[in-house]
């Protein structure tokens, strides 16, 4: 098979010390490999989140090693890790909110300011994929005057204005009615099969969860079961 995009081997995060030390992963093996999706189930509390911040490279492990590509990410520091993490992955995550009183384009542009792109191919590309997701009318209207559904299309476009390899989300259904949600599912689907995207999936969703390529449970930080998908 392939080099796996993400590798994590025996992978464990503590969170505090002493009385309040928590293990929230005890020994995590996960590949993940580019183009598929992967959801990650689990209760409330098992370490998904705390997964899924790992494998974006959002924090680092207590121990254990985290490669990209083949390359162990553990040496990655400062300006290296954002760069590293900006160029390849896209978030879709309830604790990156957009900003209430900037318009949608500003916040989709956001990534790519980050990036140190310049403004006019800031612009371009922004409004590019406010196009892609069906929002180009909504470009100048503040990002509190949307509806639920057209916000997270909003933070599905700022996921995506970078290009990125994969896309990390965090319940992206979550806070939508089922239709809505069904339609944000179809974005992210279509995205992996036509852009070859990586999805990595926490949801509580049962039908997001079965469209997904293959399914890994957290239960007490182990996974515990890796339901591979029936081949197509
Ligand atoms: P999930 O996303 O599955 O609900 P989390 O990964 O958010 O689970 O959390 C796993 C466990 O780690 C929980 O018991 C949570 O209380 C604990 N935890 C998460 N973040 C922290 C933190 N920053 N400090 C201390 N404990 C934490
Ligand atoms: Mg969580």
């Amino acid at each position: 098979m392939s080099t796996p995009l993400l590798s994590l081997t025996d992978v464990r995060k503590t969170y505090g010390r002493g009385d309040t030390r928590f293990d929230a992963l005890r020994g995590v093996d996960l590949d993940i490999h580019p183009g598929e999706s992967v959801a990650i189930v689990g209760k409330s509390g098992s370490g998904k989140s705390t997964l899924m911040h790992l494998l974006a490279l959002l924090d680092v492990p207590t121990s254990g090693t985290i490669e990209l590509e083949g390359q162990d990410t553990g040496t990655l520091r400062g300006r290296n890790l954002n760069r590293v993490r900006n160029k390849t992955f896209g978030f879709v995550f309830q604790q990156f909110f957009l900003t209430p009183n900037s318009s949608v384009l500003e916040n989709v542009m956001l990534p790519l300011k980050i990036a140190g792109v310049p403004r006019g191919e800031r612009r371009r590309r922004a409004l590019s994929a406010l196009r892609d997701l069906d929002l180009a009318d909504k470009a100048r209207n503040r990002a509190t005057d949307l509806s639920g559904g057209q916000k997270q299309r909003t933070v599905i476009a700022r996921a995506l204005v970078n290009n990125p390899r994969v896309i990390f989300a965090d319940e992206p259904t979550g806070n939508l009615d089922s239709t809505t949600g069904a339609v944000v599912a179809d974005i992210l689907f279509g995205l992996q099969r036509e852009h070859g995207i990586t999805l990595v999936l926490v949801t509580h969703d049962e039908e997001l969860a079965a469209r997904c390529d293959r399914r890994v449970t957290m239960r007490d930080g182990v996974l515990t079961a890796e339901d591979e998908a029936v081949a197509a």
